[in-house]
């Protein structure tokens, strides 16, 4: 890696040489702001030029879009630092974190996403944390992801390279080692971990339908923390990449038209005061044949109000946070919203967004632990006859205790 003698600025070439108070001297590196734009930028272009590698580990034992997740995830997040400017680390982590659980159709926009959510929360105002703080604020991230997937370490997923990186930060920063070693340090620990994933057996996400099958193969998902960790090493001698564009009416338009998502389909509301019902698939196509077939067997029932989100906005197979928004919203009659998934990135997703302060979704939204097509049937039937949400999210307990056997 070359160290930059320049000391970076945020400040476009040609303008006038900043106060040096403001400016990052080379061997006194800060955590401001500007670095984590830096990390960021860094981030953006290590996942566009490994995004391939990624992909291809991930095709190995899961489905093969890790990268494009990544390259698509992080894209969104570079443009909207770039838009919005948050002010302190901690607002530009949270606003990473929630663009990257609503632009990722994968099981790894929620995880990254509440990582660095969490940690921006923890970072809280402060305009330059310290390592150990940062340190914290990753080791807060480390916690709320695994409890989000249920992964510990030897599970074979990113928790096993986040978990010795984390460690390393708080140990180089208790040992007070400079900056660049302490990242040093983090690299190296989440390389290991990424390497031991090869020798165990992955027991979360895709790859653990694979079983036994999936050793021999290393975790896509942990060599991205690997890079991640790369970044932020990186950034501190990174130059800035742009200057801050200034606030386009054209983004701001662009940023608007996103929010509410065209293509989620409601039924008609026939009258109001029902529970909404949202169903997410990963498949656009099975979210409306459960839809229609629970439907179906309503009879002459006066329809519930019912949407679905299937799979990713630009009509793929995955999650779309954009779509369960504009869903749930569709069907919010003011009686609580039932969200019934499908599986993986649909779950993740709708407990993430749940979990966001304020949470995009309606007040009183619940998630439903039922399988998807009985427990569609239960609680369109019971919302369809007047059931108020403690009544749909019994029948769906009972749609999860029915036995075939
Ligand atoms: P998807 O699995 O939905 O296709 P990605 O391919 O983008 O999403 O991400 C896969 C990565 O996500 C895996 O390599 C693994 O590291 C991580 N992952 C998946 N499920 C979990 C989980 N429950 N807990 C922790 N990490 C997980
Ligand atoms: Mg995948």
């Amino acid at each position: 890696m070359t160290a930059t003698p320049a000391a970076p600025t945020t400040q476009p070439a040609g303008t006038p040489v900043p106060d040096p108070a403001d400016t990052p001297v080379l061997d006194a590196p800060v955590l401001d702001t500007a670095y984590f734009r830096r990390w960021i930028a860094e981030t953006n272009r290590l996942v566009r030029r490994d995004g391939a590698r990624l992909t291809e580990l991930d095709a190995v034992i899961g489905d093969g879009d890790h990268g494009a997740n990544l390259v698509r995830g992080f894209g969104a997040v570079a443009a909207a630092v770039a838009e919005q400017r948050p002010a302190t680390p901690g607002a530009l982590l949270t606003l990473a974190g929630t663009t990257l659980t609503n632009t990722v159709g994968g099981a790894s926009g929620p995880l990254f996403g509440t990582t660095l959510r969490r940690a921006g929360k923890v970072l809280g105002e402060t305009g330059t944390p310290t390592l150990d703080e940062l340190g914290a604020a990753l080791g807060a991230g480390l916690r709320s992801v695994r409890k989000l997937g249920g992964a510990e370490v030897g599970d074979a997923t990113l928790v096993d390279a986040l978990a010795p990186a984390v460690t390393a930060l708080s140990d180089a920063a208790g040992a007070d080692l400079p900056l660049r070693e302490a990242l040093d340090g983090a690299v190296l620990a989440a390389r290991a971990g990424a390497d031991s994933t090869e020798g165990l057996e992955a027991r979360k996400g895709r790859a653990s339908y694979l079983g036994e099958r999936s050793v021999g193969h290393q975790d896509a998902g942990a060599n991205s923390v690997v890079l991640l960790m790369e970044a932020l090493r990186s950034a501190v001698d990174a130059a800035e990449a742009e200057p801050a564009p200034p606030e386009s009416a054209a983004g701001q338009a662009a940023a608007a038209a996103a929010e509410p998502a065209a293509t989620a389909e409601a039924a008609p509301k026939t009258r109001t005061g029902r529970v909404g019902i949202v169903l997410v698939s990963h498949s656009k196509a099975v979210a409306e044949s459960v839809a229609a077939l629970s439907g179906a067997l309503l009879g002459s029932l006066d329809p519930a109000p019912l949407a679905v989100a299937g799979g990713t906005a630009d009509g793929g197979i995955g999650t779309s946070a954009e779509l369960i928004r504009a869903a749930a919203r569709s069907v919010d009659e003011g009686q609580g919203v039932a969200v019934l998934c499908d599986m993986g990135s649909a779950v993740l997703t709708v407990k993430s967004l749940l979990a966001e302060e304020p949470s995009p979704l309606p007040q009183d939204a619940r998630i439903v632990d039922a399988p998807f097509l009985e427990g569609a049937v239960a609680i369109n039937l019971t919302s369809a006859i007047g059931g108020d949400l403690d009544a749909v999210l019994a029948a769906a307990e009972d749609a999860r205790g029915y036995r075939k056997r």
